[in-house]
């Protein structure tokens, strides 16, 4: 055998959800927004100055960050700006988790966090969520080295009030915290202020999913400044340039827009609830989502001949063949049409 194979790093990838390509597929297996972006993404995109793309970009990113200091109650260096948030996220695990105790973080959540992990060399322990999926914040009042939360929960979409989440955070007070909030716009409440009260929280945020902009990847974290400081040193030692110019005006014009940000997020959530009710005519017993997807299961239909079955119809939905959660179905809220869709082929399936 070469010898250098030895040297080569080794490491289990995440694996994100399959991206068809064909014609007529309904899409519901990566809870991005069935919604186009807000129309002056389109005005940003039609008028932009491709000259100006022989220049790097600002790694300040002021026009953004000066939105989004309209739309939270954060100032500009109180926000760190990434490309996706998982790459925001595996700067994170990267600056803030050095410890040699354990970083905890649910059984069953997204699962970048222990490819992260393992990319960094960092221990962690998998917290038990209770039978109905739910947190036990008790669980996290143990000594660790810091602690991820998704909030609303992938792919569970389960959703933990802030009280409870304010609760473990003021429990571990000597690690970071960080709360994946990249489900939050679909009904949840937002840890964001929670983070002028903690200077060890780390909340963080996605352009993916309510903003319809999976496509640009623009993600960011809210934090104190001593935080964000020490996030833009670790990636400023990695890559300067992260953010390139388009993906910076349009993710700017976007926060701007918040009009029709409010009319998408309505009407995902109207189909959710409408798909909710719908399912449980058919047996179907659902997660309470505020999330824009939901987490299904039929004692009476095996959920991965249900996936293959819907994906010979064109219908992409998520199967796990995990523990514990192997019964049951991720499927992203699309239009309302979309819903009707699937609905109709779950009755026509047998
Ligand atoms: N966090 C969670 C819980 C997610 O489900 C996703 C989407 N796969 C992300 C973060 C990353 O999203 P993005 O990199 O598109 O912002």
């Amino acid at each position: 055998m070469q010898k250098w194979k030895e040297n080569i790093r080794k490491i289990d990838p995440y694996v994100p959800g399959e991206q068809p390509t064909g014609k007529d597929i309904i899409k519901l297996n990566t809870n991005e927004s069935p919604y186009a972006p807000s129309p002056s993404v389109k005005k940003v995109l039609s008028e932009y100055d491709y000259t100006g793309l022989r220049l790097y970009p600002s790694f300040v990113c002021p026009e953004l960050k000066s939105a989004l200091t309209e739309n939270y109650p954060v100032n500009e260096r109180e926000i760190f700006l990434g490309n996706g948030s998982d790459e925001v996220l595996a700067l994170c695990f990267m600056t803030f988790f050095n410890s040699d105790k354990p970083v905890l973080f649910p059984d069953i959540t997204y699962s970048f966090y222990d490819v992260w992990c393992s990319l960094y060399n960092i221990p962690y322990e998998r917290v038990s969520l209770d039978s109905s999926f739910r947190f036990v914040k008790e669980d996290y009042y143990r000594e660790n080295g810091g602690i991820v939360i998704t909030n609303p929960n992938a792919p569970t979409s389960v959703y933990m009030e802030l009280s409870d989440i304010e609760d473990i955070i003021r429990h571990n007070e000597d690690v970071i915290v960080i709360v994946d909030e990249a489900y939050i716009d679909f009904g949840g409440k937002s840890a964001v202020d929670l983070i002028h009260k903690y200077d060890n929280l780390v909340v963080v945020q996605t352009y993916s999913k309510s903003r319809s902009l999976a496509g640009i990847r623009v993600g960011y974290a809210f934090a104190s400044e001593e935080l964000i400081n020490s996030l833009e040193a670790v990636k400023n030692s990695f890559n300067s340039y992260t953010l390139n110019s388009l993906s910076q005006a349009v993710a700017a014009a976007s926060a701007k827009d918040k009009d029709y940000f409010n009319e998408c997020v309505n009407k995902i959530i109207a189909a959710r609830e409408w798909t909710v009710a719908e399912l449980s005519k058919l047996g179907f017993e659902t997660l309470p989502s505020k999330a824009n997807f939901i987490f299904t299961t039929n004692r009476n239909i095996s959920a991965e001949k249900l996936f293959n079955y819907l994906k010979s119809k064109n219908i992409y939905v998520r199967y796990f063949n995990k523990p514990r959660i192997s019964e049951y179905l991720r499927i992203t809220i699309g239009t309302q049409e979309q819903m009707e869709a699937l609905i109709k082929a779950i009755k026509e399936y047998n």
